[in-house]
């Protein structure tokens, strides 16, 4: 019973992720779900990736957290349209929450939505927000652990990035295993090892990203 009642919420956000879909798709925007746990690296990462990409590609950014604007505040520093989504407690977005604030963006002013969803490693990777593509950040001091207790969240990911390699030599993290059980669990993702305080990798993984449109 209880199966069926989950079936049927997830069937009704894939119904409205599609009408999203079809939305960003017309507009000619390429939509990316960016997940990870809370401290992670998403917004730093997001700052990096506007940095260095924005000359050449209009980037939009929705932000979603539980609480708080610290996140939009940030990114509009940049200069590229931001809106807060603030759950008031859910512990990931849905395709509602997303439809909901897409006219509050220049949606003919965009190539690249970027969607920061809420720090978490479980029920993001269940909830289609109408994405082309999903997107994790895990940082090395979360522990190479990760993909063995979290198998959706990178089964569903198609890049996978490592933040915070600058903290390598004060830490136990072993990244061969935490890159080959991420492999193991999805053989496609792409991995990536950057650091965003020293800005290590991140030219390598714009690089990725600006060729995927
Ligand atoms: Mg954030
Ligand atoms: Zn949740």
């Amino acid at each position: 019973m209880n199966i069926k009642v989950v079936t049927k919420i997830l069937d009704a956000n894939d119904r409205i992720a599609d009408t999203n879909r079809r939305k960003l798709k017309a507009a000619g925007i390429y939509t990316i779900n960016l997940m990870g746990a809370p401290g992670a690296g998403k917004t730093s990462l997001l700052e990096c990736v506007i940095g260095r990409l924005k000359s050449g590609l209009r980037i939009g950014v929705i932000e979603g957290d539980i609480a708080g604007t610290d996140d939009a505040r940030r990114i509009a520093l940049h200069g590229v349209p931001v809106v807060q989504i603030n759950t008031g407690g859910a512990c990931h977005l849905d395709a509602n929450m997303i439809g909901s604030v897409l006219d509050s963006l220049p949606l003919a002013e965009i190539d690249v939505l970027i969607i920061e969803n809420v720090g978490n490693l479980v029920c993001p990777a269940e909830f289609s927000l109408g994405e082309d593509m999903k997107i994790m950040v895990s940082s090395i001091t979360e522990g190479h652990d990760k993909p063995c207790k979290y198998p959706l969240m990178f089964q569903k990911s198609s890049a996978l990035i490592l933040n915070k390699t600058d903290l390598l030599p004060y830490m136990n993290t072993d990244m061969g295993k935490f890159k080959a059980d991420a492999l193991s669990l999805n053989p496609k993702i792409k991995i990536f090892e950057v650091s965003c305080k020293t800005q290590d990798g991140v030219g390598e993984f714009c690089d990725w990203l600006s060729g995927l449109r």
